[in-house]
């Protein structure tokens, strides 16, 4: 009736071998690249626009979607801003239940949507831009999970899952984890490795999910190092025994949105990756800032969930960090340069505040030289601090074409720097850009 799909992530293992001194032990945790493909045989004659052989490179960061849409951008214009190697990211929590699905059809969101271009849809059982609230409450009977939804704090139960991802869809189902509070107590830990473990096991078992859609593990167990390894250790042995083994493609770490200090991230994904196959996709949502993000590519992460240059655009920030190692370093000295001139007012180099009085005159682009529709227009800084002093929406929406071409970007440097065994180097140079700036 519907498409057939397959989902598969091919690591990139000599480029992989080349950056990584113990290349082929399973265990270690180095910057890698992949692909994640999906193959899509229309088996019903219909909907021949979603047939084919879809491929996204990774790492890279999904597009954050309100209900299937990007933020404040129509998809066409969207996809262009993301450059093309953009998967979306739609949260389940924005279709809490059977109603708001009924009116999607049996091509799912992708055509529902209009979100044919996309080269891989994921759904996810939380909102990126509200991952913050994502641990704060599971129901008593360790049935279901409360998540705040565009709809208000409702309970989603596992099954309400399946049934919202067999209307939606999706490529990749992220499924859900009982995330911890930072400051949860050891049985606390516990409870919610349990329940993220039932979770897959009945998901993987009970043969509700209908379609092919390929599924992400969730690993959990707060800050505890030894209750994260365990959890890993767990998953792969469920994933491993079941017969729905071949549909579990990746992982999602869970529990780093809560701004740990660098270190305390480090271990956490250390601890939770040290069991996971390194042919496995790797997910960590709430990692966005540039800085957290190359230090989880440097431990092996491959996806990430897009919330930071959406959530930089809402609150007036261009992104306007250096996007090569060459131009950190040429920017590590200047004083008053263009880019950091954020730290005048209140910036920290790495993006620049557009509601600060000091651009009320300044003529030029957002980044001299961007290539983005927003800068290459040219808007200028002192139009979009306008914009955004009047409560225009084009403000935010300039700013939301702005970050997100600078950082796919971004991401794109990421790719290319693990690829010719450059990464240290561009990571190495950010790092030092950013404590001259501190
Ligand atoms: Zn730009």
């Amino acid at each position: 009736m519907c498409a057939r799909r397959v989902v598969s992530f091919a690591l990139d293992h000599a480029k992989y071998a080349q950056n990584n001194d113990d290349g082929g032990n399973a265990s270690s945790l180095a910057p890698r690249t992949g692909t994640i493909t999906v193959l899509s045989d229309q088996s019903d004659g219909k909907s021949a626009s979603t047939a084919g052989t879809q491929k996204l490179l990774t790492p890279t960061s999904l597009v954050c979607t309100r209900r299937a849409s990007a933020h404040l951008l129509e998809n066409d214009r969207a996809q262009k801003a993301y450059r093309t190697n953009a998967a979306v990211c739609v949260p389940i929590t924005h279709f809490p239940g059977e109603k708001y699905v009924a009116g999607i059809q049996s091509g799912g969101i992708r055509e529902f949507a209009n979100l044919r271009a996309a080269p891989v849809v994921v759904a996810t059982c939380d909102d990126p831009i509200r991952s913050e609230y994502s641990y704060s409450q599971t129901t008593n009977k360790s049935k279901g999970f409360y998540r705040l939804t565009p709809f208000g704090w409702l309970s989603l139960q596992p099954n309400q899952v399946r049934t919202i991802a067999n209307a939606i869809k999706p490529d990749v189902l992220a499924l859900p984890i009982d995330d911890v509070p930072p400051a949860a107590g050891k049985r606390r830990r516990e409870t919610a490795v349990s329940r993220t473990h039932a979770w897959l096991t009945e998901t993987l078992d009970d043969g509700e999910l209908q379609g092919d859609v390929a599924l992400l593990a969730g690993l959990t167990g707060g800050t505890d190092e030894v209750v994260r390894a365990r959890a890993a250790k767990l998953t792969m042995e469920a994933v491993r025994a079941s017969s729905a083994c071949s549909r579990v493609v990746g992982v999602t770490v869970g529990g780093l949105a809560h701004g740990y200090p660098a270190d305390t991230t480090k271990a956490m994904l250390a601890a939770s990756l040290e069991a996971v196959p390194e042919s496995m996709v790797r997910y960590a949502p709430g990692l966005g800032a540039p800085d957290d993000v190359l230090r989880a590519v440097a431990s092996g992460v491959d996806l990430f969930d897009g919330a930071y240059p959406l959530t930089c655009a809402s609150d007036g920030y261009a992104l306007t960090f250096p996007l090569t190692a060459q131009a950190a370093r040429d920017a590590t000295h200047e004083v008053d340069a263009s880019a950091s001139a954020g730290v005048d007012v209140g910036s920290d180099a790495s993006k620049m505040n557009l509601r600060a009085v000091a651009y009320r005159t300044d003529a030029r682009p957002l980044v001299v030289g961007c290539t983005c529709e927003a800068c290459s227009r040219p808007y200028t800084r002192a139009y979009i601090h306008h914009l955004l002093n009047v409560h225009e929406l084009l403000g935010e929406m300039l700013l939301e074409v702005h970050n997100a071409h600078h950082y796919s970007l971004f991401f794109e440097e990421m790719r290319r720097t693990v690829d010719d065994n450059s990464f240290d180097d561009f990571a190495n140079a950010h790092f030092a850009y950013r404590s001259a700036h501190a």
